[in-house]
């Protein structure tokens, strides 16, 4: 049976921003939920060691995100397993629809979806994920020292990472599908002159391949020739775009030409009442600090902008 179900702030999406945001929203005295599609954590709950965020030098990412929800969940934040079809306005509320039928109405709603890498989808990609196969340089880069590393993609994010990933690994080969990189000129330069940096040009990855537990190779295939080939690497970081999950709102919202919702300091979306933090927001750095900056940030302000709408509620009685 669906049910309507009233507070005073929805969160869409339990990751570190969305989290945080509920945790200063409860502390806030506000009836809160978060709804999250799996489990609390977003893309941290998925990821290794954790050894960039602060008080903790290094941490599972499935603990740290089970510690935020907690943490949480202790001041009185809700959360609640539900995929978000759409969020919409219904005058001065904001309705959160789910999959499961079950409608939340809120006084303001936090987006804090996130969003995903593109995926190569190719056999192995699925089944090597987590085992040598990773979306995240700075998050797994280290787990691959002094091993062959291949990196897919020509743009800003794979010449980037690959460059970052020499740190490790004994060499990165980029394999790139045409014979320019997207990337900057300025990122291509750095890559160039990096000795522990190669490319594969007009290539493909048809395959990735490994020994049941670990990566071992990736098939290849030129796209103007046709031949394959066979590539010994130790980790493949597919790098070939990433999408920002911010298509929920029925009304439309401002994003960038990447998709990134756009919001002001105060987490404002351009839709009154919707805020927006952390990956799915258009900004410099996609990191576990900043999000949970940002959900800071938008909890304090959907308050302020709650307080004005009882005040407003209270002159018209
Ligand atoms: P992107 O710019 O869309 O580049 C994706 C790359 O993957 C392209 O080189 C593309 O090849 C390749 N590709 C796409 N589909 C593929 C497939 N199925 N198989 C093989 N290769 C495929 O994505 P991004 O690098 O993730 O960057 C996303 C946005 O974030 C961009 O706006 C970027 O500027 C920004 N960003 C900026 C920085 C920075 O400024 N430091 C760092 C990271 C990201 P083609 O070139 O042939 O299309």
């Amino acid at each position: 049976m669906t049910q309507m179900m009233d507070y005073d702030v929805v969160i869409v999406g339990g990751g570190p921003g969305g989290l945080t945001a509920g945790l200063y929203t409860a502390r806030a005295n506000r009836k809160v939920v978060c709804l999250e599609k799996y489990l609390p954590g977003g893309q941290i709950a998925v990821t290794g060691d954790v050894e960039d965020y602060p008080g903790f030098e290094r941490i599972q990412g499935a603990d740290l995100a089970m510690k935020f929800a907690d943490h949480a969940k202790s001041f009185g934040l809700e959360v609640r397993m539900e995929e978000v079809e759409e969020v919409y306005t219904d005058g001065d509320y904001r309705i959160t629809r789910c999959a499961s039928g079950n409608l939340y109405r809120g006084k303001a709603v936090i987006i804090s979806t996130g969003g995903s890498p593109v995926l190569l989808s190719i056999p192995g990609e699925k089944e090597y994920t987590g085992k040598g196969v990773s979306y995240c340089a700075i998050c797994d880069g280290a787990f691959f020292r002094e091993k062959v590393i291949a990196v897919v993609g020509g743009g800003d994010a794979a010449v980037e990472e690959g460059t970052f990933l020499t740190k490790f690994a004994s060499k990165v080969i980029i394999i790139h599908r045409r014979d320019q990189l997207r990337a900057q000129k300025i990122i291509q330069q750095r890559a160039f002159d990096n000795p522990k940096v190669e490319f594969i040009w007009d290539t493909v990855p048809e395959s990735i391949e490994g020994d049941g537990t670990r990566v071992t190779h990736v098939m290849l295939k030129n796209v103007k020739t046709g031949e394959k080939s066979k590539l010994d690497v130790g980790a493949v970081f597919p790098y070939i775009g990433f999408r920002p999950n911010s298509g929920i709102t029925r009304e439309k919202l401002q994003t960038n030409e990447g998709g990134y919702i756009v919001t002001n300091d105060r987490m404002e979306t351009s839709l009154a009442g919707i805020f927006a933090c952390g990956d799915v927001r258009a900004q410099l750095v996609r990191q576990i600090t900043n999000a949970v900056g940002d959900g800071t940030t938008a909890a304090v302000a959907a308050e302020k902008y709650i307080e004005a709408l009882e005040d407003k509620h209270a002159r018209r009685a």
